[in-house]
């Protein structure tokens, strides 16, 4: 069972091997901000040191992935001059590269070489991809005449494929995430390959009641229905108990110490694995050396501890 915390690489600092000891994770997840920094940025940082910072994490047994919103770099915005019709068309009707793509142009061709191009730098250990869609919520994909009679999920589902066609040429074990979020939390119609699994994250859950809270119906019910179309033994929930970003209003406040809701952190927990989810993530995003050296790390350590008792509790009764 993976437990996983997805931090930002750039708050990737020495103090995080032992809090992925103090609080038993088996798996470290690393991401950016695409407002804050670009592909070219994380994989310039990867050969420079964290090539370096991933061995010795996984020396440690703890299994490093990369958690990237990756369609920018998939197909380059500088293509718009010369290809606009592989970028999306909005709801005006004009071809615009402000959000992913158009997913029935030659823009699938371009990702699918990309990805493959993108696994060989990445050269991760693992098999499982999370390469997303644009970090945006609102209308973000193609209303051209041949997409738009798909809907978000469709579309992004044909994205996947070509990406995951270019991650095989790399390695043929690959399997990538759909990552449930944002405009495409509806499931796709239609079959979903067998090494597409889901990732969920819940954006709009309120963390201070658990999931099963009536405030948090709403998102409970989205992965409802996302598990009706995905197997839920490899979907993986990726929920916001330890966000710091989220939590200080995305830098509009200073840093402030994480809340521990125990009750919460339990009964979500407990939920995830009653429907059968085996991966429970959690972004903590800002917990960079700033943020430990004002608060420590007791909060993500318990949090980590805490989940590893109750998935073996879990894993006695299976
Ligand atoms: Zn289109």
């Amino acid at each position: 069972m993976k437990r996983s915390v997805v931090i930002l690489y750039r708050d990737f600092c020495d103090e995080w091997f032992d809090i992925l000891k103090k609080g038993e994770f088996n798996t470290l997840g690393l991401h950016f901000i695409p407002s804050e920094n670009s592909m070219e940025e994380y994989l310039q940082w990867l050969s420079e040191r964290g090539r370096a910072l991933i061995g010795r994490a996984e020396a440690m047994g703890v299994q490093v992935e990369h958690e990237l919103h990756a369609f920018r770099y998939l197909l380059p915005r500088e293509m718009f001059a010369e290809k606009p019709e592989y970028f999306r068309m909005n709801a005006a009707g004009e071809r615009s590269a402000d959000f992913n793509l158009c997913a029935s142009s030659g823009a699938l061709a371009v990702v699918e070489e990309r990805a493959y191009d993108l696994a060989r730098r990445l050269r991760q250990s693992g098999h499982d991809y999370y390469l997303w869609a644009d970090d945006v919520a609102e209308d973000c994909f193609c209303h051209c005449p041949a997409c738009a009679g798909e809907k978000p999920s469709a579309q992004y589902l044909k994205i996947l494929k070509s990406i995951l066609a270019g991650l095989k040429k790399y390695g043929a074990h690959a399997r990538l995430c759909y990552l449930g979020y944002g405009a495409i939390l509806t499931p796709p119609d239609g079959e979903i390959p067998e090494d597409i699994f889901l990732e969920f994250a819940p954006f709009w859950r309120k963390l201070q009641s658990p999931m099963q809270a009536e405030e948090n119906r709403e998102s409970a019910a989205l992965l409802g229905v996302l598990l009706k179309k995905f197997p839920a033994h490899s979907a993986e929930i990726l929920d916001y108990w330890l966000d710091e970003s989220m939590h200080s209003g995305w830098g509009k406040n200073p840093l402030s110490r994480l809340p521990y809701a125990e009750n919460v952190l339990k009964a979500d927990f407990g939920y995830y694995m009653d429907l059968g989810v085996r991966a429970v993530k959690t972004f903590g995003t800002y917990l960079g050396k700033e943020y430990l050296a004002q608060f420590g790390d007791r909060e993500i350590a318990d949090y980590g501890k805490l989940l590893k008792k109750m998935q073996e509790k879990k894993e006695k009764e299976l």
